[in-house]
């Protein structure tokens, strides 16, 4: 996104009125649960595009987060349409997994995060190692390891060369085995942090850039109709 007018724009959610059900309440995580105490907007002088500044209250812990959003320009009245949200402050810990993620690859990443916040390094990396392998096989991924099945699918194109070679790098990947032996050490915090991050980039990379590609391909050839 260049510029804040592009908000809800090509990308977003359903509807053309801000979903708050889908909002967390960052200080009590109650979600879903909020009226709006102030809102103010600003419209694009050039076109009907409109900006909303929505000040929400928490229901259940009187608490307030303030929400920039902005539906699809031009869709107001028709029924379909997108708009998209920024909301501040954010829950700190993890709750879900991205909607467009696989349920069971979602499932797992969150608790590889969380052990993260709570320093419980071997499950971090255990959870972390569960969610590649599961994103990995359900990309038919074939090899009898996390690193075998992260060659195959760079030599056949759907992982970036760099994936590959970033993941000699990463010492957790090769310690391979679920099930520890007696003389295994500790998951460090740095190897448990290198895990995860090669985590994220690959579902970056599998699940959320193809998604945002597919957005925008289904909007502009909405706009060339
Ligand atoms: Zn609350």
């Amino acid at each position: 996104m260049d510029s804040w007018w592009q908000l809800g724009e090509g990308s977003g959610y359903q509807g053309l009125e801000l979903a708050t059900y889908k909002i967390t309440c960052p200080f009590c995580m109650e979600s879903g649960n909020f009226k709006s105490a102030y809102h103010a907007e600003k419209k694009n002088p050039k076109s009907n595009k409109k900006l909303n500044f929505e000040t929400l209250e928490c229901g259940n812990c009187k608490g307030y987060v303030q929400v920039l959003w902005s539906a699809t320009e031009g869709s107001y009245g028709y029924g379909s349409g997108l708009h998209d949200y920024r909301v501040q402050p954010w829950p700190l810990n993890y709750e879900k997994h991205p909607e467009h993620w696989p349920t069971d690859v979602g499932r797992y990443w969150p608790q590889a995060k969380r052990n993260v916040v709570d320093e419980n390094w071997d499950a971090a990396a255990v959870m972390a190692r569960s969610a590649l392998q599961l994103a990995l096989r359900g990309n038919k991924a074939s090899g009898k390891s996390l690193k075998q099945e992260i060659e195959d699918l760079a030599a056949k194109g759907v992982l970036p060369p760099i994936m590959k070679e970033w993941s000699d790098q990463v010492r957790e990947l090769g310690n391979d085995s679920a099930h520890p032996t007696p003389s295994q050490s500790a998951t460090t915090p740095g190897d448990a942090g290198d895990i995860i991050r090669f985590l994220d980039f690959l579902l970056e990379y599998l699940y959320s850039l193809p998604h945002q590609i597919k957005q925008y391909r289904e909007r502009s050839a909405k706009k060339d109709k």
